[in-house]
C-alpha cells in the first residue's frame, strides 16, 4: 500500500517576530491557525481544526 503524500512545497523559516502570528482559518474560521513556514513573501499558516493550509502576504503582517 502507497500513502498518498500530498505535494508539499518547500517551507522556509520563518523571522522571530512572525513565529507568533495567527491568522483566521478561510475555512472554518477559526482562530487558532499558526506559521508554519514561509513561502517567498508569504507567511504560510495551517489551521489546527481542519488543517487547512493558507498563506498571507508578509507585507500585511509588517504593518501590524
Ligand atoms: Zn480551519
Amino acid at each position: 500500500m502507497r500513502k498518498y503524500k500530498p505535494v508539499e512545497l518547500p517551507l522556509k523559516d520563518v523571522p522571530q517576530q512572525f513565529a507568533a502570528e495567527h491568522a483566521v482559518c478561510p475555512n472554518c474560521q477559526d482562530r487558532g491557525a499558526g506559521v508554519i513556514g514561509r513561502l517567498g513573501l508569504r507567511l504560510v499558516f495551517r489551521c489546527e481544526s481542519c488543517r487547512v493550509r493558507f498563506h498571507r502576504p508578509t507585507a500585511s503582517v509588517q504593518l501590524l
